[in-house]
């Protein structure tokens, strides 16, 4: 009996391995990251990332919610559990939403590894290669990515100040035929605006009478300094049965839980429930357990109203220093709440070569123009306010004032 020989490695070819898909090769790294990179020098005052800040994080809190649920049954809190989440956390949201002013069931409520994955899951369950998805212009990053990742044709619908303008998105659904409208409708990222609530009824109607789901990202929300709550995109006549709406513990506990959350319409439920198995199985029970735990026991809210006060001030600190620090003729808005400013330079000045000098002189932020779908605005920078004190804001705002000059 002949066999044949095995090839030895070195008279073998060697044949790459397969490409990567066309989609993972195209879509590019986020630019903000590589910012980010840059400013984690000790002694950079950064305005740069969107974190929120460490020492407001209620660690003893949360501590004695792990320690507590490990007590009651590590076995439990070890263990696998459903792909919905764990029905004491399904419920807790259930119930805050609720509070809010949107009727939710703990069954409409999937708990999430994030609210990034709720966008990851929508997305896998309703765009294919091709189809078209509606954004703000500009909008957030990873969103921008997660759509770019699924093939989707991004399409971004004009707005202004307060956000989306209903008669361009109305025009845009006619011309495009969009799967979605993904929209930051409060206290946006990057730019801190929020829509007004006569705006969310027009989308809301315009979703309901021209066939389209929406998908409102509202991290933010519960961050208000002032002036009056906004209801829901989905709590809007229309909305009610094609919103995908996505919640997060990441602003209000702490982000490296990653715990998320999407209340979902029932004919979406089964596909993202499906997805979410393919994805990770289901998020970590002991951190759902203890997350469960904390919002039975300890008092989020007024946990949250701590971390309003102390947010509060740091935006006025910015606020208040940006007029001395930016060229004369910049502009820039004042958010009710969230973590970010949006700022302008005046006509001829870039916001890439400002953040080049500010990075020599020890304070950074983000350029604007990555965050646009199409046709970036070089001028724009966001400027966060949560991760420093007032004082270290002060001493940053100096600093990029001496940048802004040293390239007038
Ligand atoms: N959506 C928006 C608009 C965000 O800004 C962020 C985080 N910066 C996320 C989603 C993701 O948040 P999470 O930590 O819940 O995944």
């Amino acid at each position: 009996m002949t066999s044949t020989p095995v090839p030895t490695p070195a008279s073998a070819p060697v044949v790459p391995p397969p490409a990567l898909s066309a989609r993972a090769a195209s879509t590019g790294g986020s630019p903000v990251r590589e910012i980010l990179a840059l400013t984690e020098r000790p002694g950079v005052v950064s305005f740069a990332g969107g974190l929120p800040a460490p020492e407001l994080f209620d660690a003893a809190g949360l501590r004695a919610s792990y320690e507590a649920v490990f007590a009651a049954s590590a076995g439990r809190a070890l263990q696998y559990s459903t792909t919905e989440g764990v029905p004491e956390l399904r419920g807790a949201v259930a119930g805050r939403a609720t509070a809010r002013g949107l009727a939710t069931d703990a069954d409409d409520v999937l708990v999430t590894s994030g609210s990034q994955q709720a966008l990851a899951l929508v997305v896998t369950a309703l765009v294919e290669p091709g189809d078209a998805v509606l954004v703000e212009n500009p909008t957030y990053l990873a969103a921008l990515q997660a759509f770019r990742l699924a093939g989707a044709r991004v399409v971004p619908v004009p707005c202004d100040d307060e956000g989306i303008l209903p008669d361009a998105l109305a025009e845009a659904v006619a011309r495009e035929r969009p799967k979605l409208l993904y929209t930051v409708p409060t206290f946006q990222n990057p730019t801190g605006r929020t829509l007004p609530a006569a705006r969310r009824a027009a989308v809301a109607a315009i979703a309901a009478r021209r066939g389209l789901w929406l998908v409102e990202d509202d991290p933010y929300g519960e961050l208000r300094y002032e002036g009056a709550d906004v209801p829901w995109l989905a709590a809007h006549p229309g909305a009610e049965d094609r919103t995908a709406l996505l919640g997060s513990f990441s602003k209000v506990m702490a982000p490296g839980l990653r715990l998320g959350w999407l209340r979902v319409p029932r004919a979406l439920r089964r596909a993202v429930v499906v997805a979410k198995q393919a994805a990770d199985l289901h998020t970590s029970t002991v951190d759902q357990l203890a997350a469960a735990h904390y919002l039975a026991g300890a008092d989020l809210d007024a946990h949250v109203a701590g971390v309003r006060d102390a947010y509060r001030v740091r935006r006025d600190a910015l606020l208040a220093g940006l007029g001395q620090a930016l060229p004369a003729g910049s502009s820039w808005n004042r958010p009710e709440g969230g973590m970010f400013v949006w700022a302008r330079l005046p006509e001829g000045r870039d916001a890439a070569a400002l953040l080049t000098s500010a990075i020599a002189h020890d304070v950074a932020f983000v350029p604007g123009a990555p965050f646009f779908a199409a046709s970036p605005d070089p001028r724009t920078l966001r400027l966060s306010f949560t991760t420093h004190t007032p004082q270290e804001i002060g001493t940053g705002l100096v600093r990029l004032g001496r940048a802004a000059r040293s390239r007038a």
